[in-house]
């Protein structure tokens, strides 16, 4: 069965903590397609500080160093804001056929019960949760901890069927957040940033989050 991987986020800026991730996924579970979905008009956040053209671009130069990863516009083509039900929605009637995975962090879990039709996900796709410092499975609430519970499966699980499960990743944490590096980058501090380089050339050249 195809496998294609939806990896959804404001991505503002795409950071290693991104990159790592999925990496770290490509080996636990064969992918054929990583498709990275920067959202337009996050509904749960406040809203982005590079615009939506600045933040696919800075996307597709991460996607350019790795086969089988493509930015992946969709969202940002839509009028309003991301739901990712709608967004797996759409995809699953352009790929009846595949096993479609949505990747989120754990911080993303543990708030999922306020996203839209946040219990149809698993009806359209497995949800893959990475890892994340500072946001422990151990604090789901009881809404959550059941959603889990009834839905938990292994890696090997996601090629098998094509929707459905919840996946705990199994793979190490990477301590890097958008905010933090925001910060540093409105300080103008560029060094020891973990940002793809072709990445941070396009922060210098666009002159982003500097005056923050
Ligand atoms: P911000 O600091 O602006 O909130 P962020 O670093 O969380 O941003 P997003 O683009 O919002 O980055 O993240 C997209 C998805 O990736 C979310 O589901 C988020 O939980 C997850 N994610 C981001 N960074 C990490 C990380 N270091 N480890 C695990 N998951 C992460």
């Amino acid at each position: 069965m195809v496998v294609r991987g939806f990896f959804g986020g404001t991505f503002d800026p795409i950071h290693d903590g991104h990159t790592q991730a999925l990496t770290a996924l490509t080996q636990c579970i064969a992918v054929d397609q990583w498709h990275l979905l920067p959202a337009a008009v996050p509904p749960h956040r406040a809203q982005p500080a590079a615009s939506a053209q600045h933040r696919l671009a800075m996307v597709d130069i991460v996607c350019q160093q790795h086969a089988g990863w493509i930015a992946d516009d969709w969202e940002l083509q839509q009028q309003g804001p991301s739901y990712t039900a709608n967004t797996l929605q759409q995809r699953r009637q352009q790929f009846p056929q595949d096993a479609l995975l949505f990747v989120i962090g754990m911080d993303s879990l543990l708030s999922l019960d306020s996203w839209y039709n946040w219990q149809q996900l698993t009806e359209l796709a497995h949800l893959v949760v990475l890892p994340r410092p500072g946001y422990s499975i151990r604090t789901m609430s009881a809404t959550i901890e059941a959603f889990v519970t009834a839905h938990r499966c292994q890696a090997n699980d996601l090629q098998r069927s094509r929707h459905g499960g919840v996946w705990l990743a199994d793979i190490p944490q990477f301590d890097v957040s958008a905010t933090a590096i925001r910060k540093q980058l409105a300080q103008r501090q560029f060094a020891n940033l973990p940002l793809q380089a072709g990445v941070i050339d396009y922060i210098r050249q666009q002159q982003l989050y500097q005056n923050l």
